[in-house]
């Protein structure tokens, strides 16, 4: 039987969840509630100056508020978080987005840290990370929230599955791991020190890359009909996976760009908008 190949589409993934979201901020606006997430950028990095535009102008687009916090790079550890508890106790705040990374001089999971776990919709804390671990998060991260949203669309099965990830980060290979093993899968998380990765790859039916380095995923790792998530996004717009060589042997694969990023996006959009409708309540 020749299955059909599945280019796995973030954009159209991301405009579903978005669609949601927009009609729910409008139902809010009805009850006079704005959602509003908060932005917090230190420093003059490019990339992350970027980044943090593109999520406050999703915000606006969808009718959300965006308050956009910009520190100078000498702020304090200190100060970073006597901004975050402000934050933390304005009602009208729904969601606090701090930007990683911040300046090497700050303690950046100690602010984190300072964010409540009711306005972490970016599932940086903790708190947040133990919740997860339990299955009963509010706020899962959002990169490995956006790979299980893709799963989930795209109903690509997962229970019983053999689940490969690649990279053991607390943002991303840890959750999305412990993600795919709520749902059942049985989970292999990879890191630098793992031995003979390739031969660890080739047993997977999911494979989800975080690596963080450019085509660093070949075909000839990828066991024939495998589903791949490539979360990585290098310089130049270039994914962990090696796309060309993987297409071939995957059943399904996400592209980069327009794969596990625009629904990242889409997840921060959906956390804000739960955050506020428990306002409402
Ligand atoms: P990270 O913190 O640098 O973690 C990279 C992980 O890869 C580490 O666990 C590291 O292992 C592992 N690793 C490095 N070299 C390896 C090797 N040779 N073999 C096996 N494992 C290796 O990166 P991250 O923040 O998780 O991000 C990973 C990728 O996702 C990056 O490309 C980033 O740009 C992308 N990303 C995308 C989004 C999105 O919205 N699409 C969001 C966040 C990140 P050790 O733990 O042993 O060092």
């Amino acid at each position: 039987m020749v299955l059909e190949k599945l280019i796995l589409d973030g954009i159209a993934v991301a405009n579903t969840v978005k669609e949601h979201v927009k009609e729910r901020v409008e139902y809010l606006k009805s009850k006079d509630i704005r959602p509003c997430l908060a932005t917090i950028l230190v420093g003059n990095d490019p990339s992350s100056a970027t980044y943090v535009k593109m999520k406050g102008n999703e915000c606006e687009r969808l009718g959300i508020l965006s308050k956009r916090i910009h520190l100078p790079e000498e702020t304090t550890t200190e100060e970073l978080v006597a901004c975050i508890i402000e934050l933390n106790h304005s009602t009208d705040i729904d969601g606090i987005l701090l930007q990683h990374p911040v300046p090497s001089h700050i303690d950046e999971r100690a602010a984190f840290e300072a964010i409540s776990i009711e306005k972490d919709v970016d599932g940086v804390t903790s708190q947040g990370f133990g919740q997860l671990a339990f299955g009963f998060s509010d706020y899962p991260c959002c990169t490995p929230a956006a790979i299980m949203q893709i799963i989930e669309h795209y109903k690509i099965p997962v229970e019983g599955k053999h689940a490969v990830v690649i990279g053991r980060s607390p943002i991303l290979g840890k959750p999305v791991s412990l993600m795919l093993l709520n749902k059942n899968a049985t989970v292999t998380t990879c890191h630098s020190k793992t031995v003979d990765l390739p031969s660890i790859v080739k047993q997977a039916d999911i494979v989800v890359a975080a690596v963080g380095k450019p085509n660093f995923v070949k075909g000839d790792w990828i066991k024939d009909g495998a589903v791949i998530l490539d979360a990585g996004y290098n310089k130049g717009n270039i994914g962990d996976v090696d796309y060309e060589e993987c297409f071939n042997k995957a059943r399904a694969i996400t592209p980069v760009p327009g794969g596990v990023g625009p629904v990242t996006i889409s997840m921060l959009l959906k956390h804000t908008v739960d955050s506020a409708e428990k306002r409402e309540k």
